[in-house]
């Protein structure tokens, strides 16, 4: 069978496409690649890169699907069945709200595919096709009952698919915590599950290489991995034994952590001398209250205070630091949003996420934002032709949701003005350590200046 493996884009601007540059190469498409059955053909296709071409002859169709894609993705699994050809889906969002995704195809998967993708794909070329599989959670690229060191993700895309220079590689799926506002946890539950830890250096390693298998495409080096976990510190033991093993690979990776590993200076150490350049860091919010509020355990005893005491440990470790911020909060005000600004200002973080709290449908937020009567779009933001890209999606407590909107949009715009990017691009101690690293962060600071406003309001969908 010739199975096409469809990653959807997000939406479109007011008066054109929108061209993702800082889009990264699809990992979840890559294993499913590597789980399908050998005599199948899997074709990646990302609808970031290129058209797809509905017309193409293939016998079962897979799209992965987040919320932000939903709307897309539904839109082209309709393309796919008015021609006859089964739609399957998986991914985070099905797994959040089964139900809606149902409707839109032949089949899904409601949590992990590597212990069910067989199985559909066999059930699809029998013509019998579940309306639902299961897949549970289980620990990333190991098919239960099969041999656990096998599975390496592909990584040979197409020609001229345009991603940035990372090789994306997962170690453990999952969180110890449970954040009000985190679709992860909702989705997969509290608790962390970890691959071996000599497999997954191996692919980390693996990951770096160039692509190949595409005559005429330049061969592309990369330049770091992504550890793309949800928290690589969820498990401190195993996130240790796997720093140990990347130091001899001498390779450079980033990844996603929470604040708390800071108390671990033994972790730390091992994160620096494995060749980590800095994690996305969730901080949330510089307010106690809201802190305590979101039940964001990892940044216990958070505040002003002690978030610069943080600030000054990571720059210790030389740690070039993407700090992401939620904002709308309950103790959020167009004024209190301004002194979380001055602080990422003052902290001089490499880079900087400034997002609208976001109520994913499945996780506590939704439940607790709907019962209040609080949600806009009728609570279903994600399939609204009006709902706008990091637009408020929900009333927030002490200001109005254009207040908030305008808020998001301040913050991305005053943290990423040039001279913004050109002074923080000069700390000594983490981006001037060496030309590599101040290289990053002057290109990735101006890349990701150009997406936040492109993206800024764009819609939904194509159409
Ligand atoms: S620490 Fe991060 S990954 Fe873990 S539950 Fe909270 S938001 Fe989610």
């Amino acid at each position: 069978m010739r199975i096409a493996l469809v990653r959807p884009d997000i939406g479109r601007l007011e008066h054109g496409p929108f061209d993702d540059r800082a889009r990264m190469e699809p990992l979840a498409l890559g294993v499913l690649s590597a789980l399908t059955p050998p005599g199948d053909e899997p074709l990646l296709r990302d609808d970031r890169c290129a058209p797809l071409d509905y017309d193409e002859k293939v016998d079962l169709a897979a799209i992965t699907v987040e919320t932000f894609t939903a709307r897309r993705a539904y839109e082209i699994a309709a393309e796919y069945r008015a021609r006859g050809v089964p739609v399957v889906m998986g991914g985070i969002h099905p797994t959040l709200i089964p139900d809606e995704a149902a409707a839109h195809a032949d089949s899904i998967c409601v949590g992990e595919a590597e212990p069910v993708w067989a199985a559909m794909v066999e059930d699809a070329r029998a013509g019998s096709l579940k309306p639902v599989y299961r897949g549970g959670t289980g620990v990333p690229q190991v098919v239960p009952g099969a041999c656990p060191l096998a599975l390496r993700a592909c990584r040979d895309w197409p020609a001229g698919s345009g991603y940035l220079p990372l090789g994306l590689v997962q170690f453990g799926r999952g969180c110890r915590y449970r954040c009000e506002f985190c679709a992860v946890s909702a989705s997969s539950g509290a608790g962390h599950r970890a691959r071996d830890v000599a497999e997954a250096a191996a692919e980390a390693a693996e990951a770096l290489r160039p692509a190949s298998g595409f005559p005429g495409e330049r061969r592309r080096k990369r330049s770091a991995v992504f550890f793309v976990d949800d928290n690589i510190v969820a498990d401190r033991a195993a996130a240790k034994e796997l720093f140990r093993a990347l130091v001899p690979l001498k390779l450079s990776w980033v990844s996603q952590a929470s604040l708390d590993m800071l108390e671990d200076d033994e972790l730390m150490g091992l994160m620096a001398e494995s060749g980590c350049l800095g994690n996305v860091i969730g901080f949330e919010s510089v307010d106690e209250r809201n802190v305590r509020a979101m039940g964001k355990v990892a940044n216990r005893g958070g505040g002003l205070e002690r978030y610069q005491v943080y600030v000054e440990k990571l720059r210790s470790f030389g740690l070039q630091t993407w700090a992401a911020f939620t904002l709308g909060h309950e103790y959020d005000t167009p004024e209190s949003i301004r002194e979380l600004l001055d602080f990422a200002l003052r902290s001089t973080f490499a880079f900087a996420a400034f997002n609208v709290l976001m109520p994913y449908p499945g996780t506590l937020l939704y439940a607790r934002l709907s019962e209040e009567g609080r949600l806009l779009y009728g609570g279903r933001w994600w399939l609204s032709p009006d709902y706008r890209f990091n637009h408020a999606a929900f009333v927030p407590r002490l200001m109005t949701p254009d207040q908030l909107t305008e808020a998001g949009l301040e913050c991305r715009r005053l943290f990423n003005s040039f001279p913004s990017i050109l002074s923080r691009a000069f700390g000594t101690r983490t981006n001037l350590r060496n030309l590599f690293r101040l290289g990053l962060a002057l290109s990735y600071g101006t890349l990701f200046r150009r997406e936040a406003f492109k993206k800024q309001g764009m819609l939904l969908g194509r159409s």
